[in-house]
């Protein structure tokens, strides 16, 4: 494995990799699932990867963390269950928890440790949101959870690590079968789903499962620096109408959420389905 002094090479596809200057390293060990490291970066700020892949980082990750959760829940108008399937650090928690009409978060992440660091090392990210009250937290794969989950609900957000290692298992039809039933009528579920540049036939192949089990599936973009190889692709599924909602009632949803953001407007938000041909093409 090439190895670059003072620096983390990420090689998470075949032909290109990204390097990212460690000024200083806070930690590296290997949880029980990954190989979990912590570093600092001038430009960045604290970067947690996972099995050296880049999962989080303190600078860029609002953009992220902003349209998995203001997308699907302020097109949905109403929701108040949400499920993460994933998301250790907690910057996903964070953002739905800002939404004061959530009543109930169920967080399924596999790792304890991610969580149990992440609190002690990354606290900016998941801001308080441990602690809040209508958060539950479930040690579980998520597959197995949406497997045997009795529960409902409005939106479910697939916060996954890319699908090498323990994340693979929810890049399958069986698990997006089972996410589907899981949802309320009008629920939406999202999926952080790769760079398709890079990272194409991921997307593909979440598309093909979503157009075959969904009356809406499509996916929205969005660019977060550290996640290289151009604009991230973010899945889209929902039997309701959520995707037709208006800019107009967007905007009004937001004004009353009341909630600071600085990525997510109103008009990102429908900009982001705006997919160019090179992505469209992918979708079947
Ligand atoms: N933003 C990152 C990205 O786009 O790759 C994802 C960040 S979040 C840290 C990814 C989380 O998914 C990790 O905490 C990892 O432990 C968790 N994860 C991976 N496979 C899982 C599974 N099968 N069930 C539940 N959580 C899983």
């Amino acid at each position: 494995m090439t190895t670059l002094p003072g620096w983390t090479l990420e090689r998470l596809h075949d032909d290109h990799a990204q390097a990212l200057r460690e000024s200083r390293v806070l930690y590296d060990s290997q949880t029980e699932h990954q190989r979990l490291r912590v570093f600092e970066n001038p430009t960045f700020g604290r970067i947690l990867t996972l099995d050296n892949v880049v999962q989080v980082t303190t600078r860029d990750n609002f953009i992220y963390h902003e349209m998995l959760t203001h997308v699907p829940l302020l097109a949905h108008g109403e929701a108040k269950r949400v499920l993460i399937i994933g998301g250790g650090d907690g910057g996903m928690a964070r953002e739905v928890l800002r939404h004061t009409s959530v009543e109930h978060v169920t967080m399924v992440e596999i790792d304890a440790g991610v969580v149990e660091f992440c609190r002690e090392y990354l606290p900016d990210i998941s801001a308080g949101a441990f602690d809040d009250p209508r958060l539950h937290l479930t040690i579980d794969d998520g597959a197995a959870f949406m497997r045997s989950t009795s529960d409902r609900f409005d939106v479910i957000i697939v916060d996954s690590t890319d699908p090498v290692g323990p994340g693979e298992v929810l890049f399958t039809d069986t698990f997006y079968g089972h996410a589907h039933r899981a949802l309320n009528p009008g629920g939406i579920l999202v999926t952080q789903n790769g760079v398709p540049f890079l990272q194409g036939a991921e997307l593909t192949n979440t598309m093909r499962a979503f157009k075959a089990l969904f009356a809406d599936s499509t996916c929205y973009l969005a660019t977060v620096p550290t996640y290289a190889g151009g604009p991230m692709a973010f899945g889209w599924g929902t039997d309701g109408t959520a995707r037709q909602v208006t800019v107009e009632t967007l905007a009004q949803r937001f004004q009353a959420a009341e909630i600071a953001t600085d990525y997510y407007t109103p008009e990102v938000h429908k900009g982001a389905f705006a997919l160019p041909g090179y992505v469209a093409r992918l979708l079947p």
